[in-house]
């Protein structure tokens, strides 16, 4: 009887995997699907000075719209991108449509999310500097932003891109500081135009002691490395007070502006 039991259960979880599978499969057939078919697009947050208040750039957040699924979040979908490699095909896409879109917004920094995979490809550089030169985009306004994971797995390789990326004239930047592998040697050994604080330290930082402590502590690392810090994620009037109390040089977040596609941003 036991053992009869227990096939069942067993015959249960096949069909449960087999169900899962399937379900991957088709998510990553209309991820491959999604680019022909012209369903991302970009969506643009607003950076601003702190002392001025006046915007100084926009971060491009890729946006899938799926005609049955909805609107799709990149947590969902990025990490099924990288997986199954559809990240190179999508992140080149994203790079090509902001510095397209944004040409017309005049002096100010658009700034693109790469992932870690784009990073270790062969020529990760040489499609950004195509880029530049097809759409014309001025490359000192074109900033790249990587995580630390996005550095870790292969160090040489990570710095000889990001140095190329430099040399075509680009700025970048280290997103999400403070989370996953973080490490203070990634600082001195890459060379960063600007530090983001993740917005896990920026949440409620102006009654939480260790959030208040943290983002000290990496605005005075950007001091005394001469790069700019820019907080993520400010939601509130009392964090905003509390970065400018403390010299932050920029932020980013619903405070001061939601994603938005093109057409609401200009
Ligand atoms: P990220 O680069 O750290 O982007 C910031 C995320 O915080 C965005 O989420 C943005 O919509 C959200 N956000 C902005 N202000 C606020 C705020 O005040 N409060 C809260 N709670 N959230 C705020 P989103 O657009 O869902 O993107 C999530 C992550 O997906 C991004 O984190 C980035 O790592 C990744 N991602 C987005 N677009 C791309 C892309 O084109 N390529 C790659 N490789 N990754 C992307
Ligand atoms: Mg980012
Ligand atoms: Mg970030
Ligand atoms: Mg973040």
């Amino acid at each position: 009887q036991a053992k009869a039991d227990g096939r069942g259960v067993y015959r249960f979880f096949q069909a449960a995997m087999g169900e899962k599978a399937r379900e991957r499969r088709l998510f990553e057939r209309d991820l491959r699907l999604a680019l022909e078919r012209n369903e991302f697009y970009l969506a643009y947050q607003p950076q601003k000075s702190v002392r001025t208040g006046a915007v100084t750039g926009f971060e491009a957040l890729l946006r899938w719209r799926h005609p049955l699924r909805g609107e799709v979040a990149p947590a969902d979908f990025i990490p099924i991108a990288e997986e199954s490699g559809l990240i190179h095909a999508i992140g080149a896409w994203v790079l090509r449509c902001a510095c397209r879109e944004m040409i017309a917004i005049n002096d100010l920094r658009v700034a693109v999310n790469v992932s870690a995979l784009q990073i270790h490809s062969a020529n990760f550089a040489g499609l950004v500097r195509d880029v530049l030169a097809e759409t014309r985009f001025p490359p000192d306004r074109l900033e790249i932003e990587v995580t630390e994971t996005a550095l870790i797995r292969d160090f040489d390789r990570a710095l000889t891109t990001l140095r190329q990326i430099k040399a075509l004239g680009a700025q970048v930047t280290m997103d999400d500081f403070g989370t996953g592998y973080s490490s203070l040697s990634h600082l001195k050994m890459f060379p960063f135009d600007r530090i983001k604080i993740d917005r896990s330290f920026v949440r409620a930082v102006d009654q939480n002691y260790q959030g208040a402590a943290i983002v000290r502590a990496v605005l005075g690392l950007g001091r005394g490395l001469g790069l700019p810090v820019l907080a993520e994620g400010v939601e509130t009037a009392e964090e905003f007070n509390f970065l400018d109390a403390e010299a932050c040089d920029e932020v980013q977040g619903y405070f001061l502006g939601r994603p938005e596609p093109l057409a609401l941003v200009t």
